[in-house]
């Protein structure tokens, strides 16, 4: 049953929701089809409906072979399972699930050979013999009259049983859309409003290609109504097309689905996103180390806005708040140092524990895992860099000096208001004191009120000693602070670093 609403047709309960997103294979997953995919998912799990993938792959010559399965790992990777269609299986591999199969448009070729025969047969489409010569010729003198360029019908005035005798006689030759060239196509996007067009603008649609694959504009809408789709969310480079899909869904007499057309996503200068500005595939962001929370949150807010001050969202959040009605118009920025916020903040609330563990890819790769020693020592260690780091694959370069002192110089240990004589006079009394320190001392807290009683003691400057102390036990310039570095190595360690520098300064 279906009800009209300000927006056009909606469906009632008893007929599910149903979204899709519908990538081609092309090799990776650009942020603006994760956005998609996202806003798709919300929207179908929101109205407890369902999640479709399938694959466009009609356009043979972009054909990429792991293509499809990069897609599904990256949908996985951000939480954004499909319930229908694509799916991924058991062991990562690439299955189906559903009754509308099969879900890759390449391997649905009668489906589209037997609907493009009913157009044909009811005189909605016609063949079209004409020469890529003729239309290069054509497109040549329209561009040169500042006309606009398209079909010019040529092929139209064809006898259709003659016509179908060439193609069926092996004649090279394509099916075209029979576009009504009067009249306006009218329709309510769910963001946009109401959009018309004028149909005497629209070409006349390729519906099948020489190569007999059918074309983009063909197979989504023969999919979309197969596939049970209720509601098709995609990028705004899509709307031009509208008007052709509903005079398909005319012809065959089929209800269209509704439709929202997302805003284009803009780099900060808001030209179009591209590559040249930064990343575009989510695989570079999960290289570079974002969490699937951050990523997610962030895309979330390309365009949505919940009218709140809350901006920590997590899938279920989303699930429960999304809103397409909130979903804007204008051109979405996307700003990397928002990614880098939302990032830092969900490594925030990960446990020492966690945060290894989701950075053992990166971990993996410097070779700092050996033994389960290192690992405990990995779990202290990132403890002093969790705050410092944006993503998680700077993480083993910056906790690196916990496991290899770096190499450094003597004038490292040097504090920019004391002498090399005084740095080489109080670190072997330094080592002296940590020697007769308890152990139980060792924690960072007790350590900085010893140290600093004992340099009370002492009568020295606080940085000619902390200076040095944390410029030998990190052997960096920059560092965290020398009581949390001293706590993770251990008064063994410590005083094995110091001794080291005592060794330099002799130099
Ligand atoms: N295959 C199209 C793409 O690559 C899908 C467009 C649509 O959602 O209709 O984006």
């Amino acid at each position: 049953m279906r009800q009209q609403n300000l927006y056009g047709w909606y469906y009632l309960e008893n007929s599910m929701i149903k979204t899709r997103f519908a990538p081609s294979p092309t090799g990776y997953l650009h942020v603006g089809g994760l956005r998609t995919a996202l806003y798709s998912y919300l929207f179908a799990k929101k109205n407890k409906g369902k999640f479709l993938l399938r694959i466009e792959d009609t356009d043979r010559e972009r054909y990429v072979a792991d293509g499809v399965a990069n897609i599904l790992k990256t949908l996985y990777w951000a939480g954004i399972a499909p319930d229908e269609g694509v799916v991924m299986g058991e062991n990562g591999e690439v299955d189906e699930n559903g009754e509308n199969g099969p879900y890759t448009q390449s391997e649905r070729l009668p489906i589209y050979r037997e609907h493009v025969q009913k157009l044909l047969e009811a005189g909605h489409a016609y063949y079209c013999f004409c020469t890529t010569e003729r239309l290069t010729q054509l497109r040549e003198e329209q561009t040169a009259k500042k006309l606009p360029t398209g079909y010019d019908g040529h092929c139209l005035s064809e006898n259709s049983v003659e016509a179908k005798k060439r193609a069926d006689g092996g004649e090279k030759c394509v099916v075209r859309l029979k576009m009504p060239k009067s009249g306006e196509t009218v329709f309510t996007d769910m963001i946009r409003g109401e959009v018309r067009f004028k149909n005497g603008l629209v070409d006349d649609q390729v519906l099948i290609k020489s190569d007999g694959y059918p074309t983009y504009h063909f197979a989504v809408v023969v999919d979309d109504h197969l596939m049970g789709i209720t509601h098709i969310i995609r990028g705004d480079e899509w709307i031009s097309s509208v008007p052709k899909h509903l005079q398909m869904y005319k012809y065959f007499d089929w209800q269209a689905p509704q439709m929202a057309h997302l805003p284009l996503l803009l780099n900060p200068d808001k030209s179009k996103l591209s590559k040249r500005q930064g990343d575009v595939a989510v695989e570079d962001y999960i290289q570079k180390g974002y969490l699937p929370e951050a990523l997610v949150n962030f895309v979330a807010f390309l365009g949505w806005n919940p009218g709140t001050e809350q901006e920590m969202y997590s899938l279920k959040e989303l699930i429960k708040d999304f809103d397409l009605s909130k979903v804007g118009k204008a051109g979405a920025v996307f700003n990397i140092d928002k990614l880098n916020w939302f990032n830092k903040q969900y490594i925030k609330k990960l446990s020492n524990k966690e945060l290894v563990e989701v950075s053992r890819p990166w971990f993996d790769k410097t070779g700092l895992l050996k033994g389960k020693d290192s690992v405990d020592l990995l779990e202290k260690a990132v403890e002093l860099e969790r705050e410092r780091i944006t993503v998680l694959a700077e993480l083993p370069e910056a906790i690196k000096f916990i496991f290899e002192l770096p190499n450094y110089t003597a004038d490292l240990l040097v504090w920019k208001k004391s002498t090399k004589e005084e740095v080489k006079n109080i670190l072997p009394e330094l080592v002296e004191f940590f020697v007769k320190l308890k152990s139980g001392d060792w924690k960072k807290e007790k350590l900085a009120t010893k140290i600093g009683e004992w340099i009370t003691k002492k009568g020295f400057a606080v940085g000619s000693v902390l200076w040095p102390m944390r410029a030998a036990i990190s052997g960096q310039e920059n560092s965290p602070g020398p009581f949390e570095i001293a706590e993770v190595l251990g008064k063994e360690e410590t005083c094995l670093r110091l001794q080291l520098a005592i060794k330099k300064l002799s130099n």
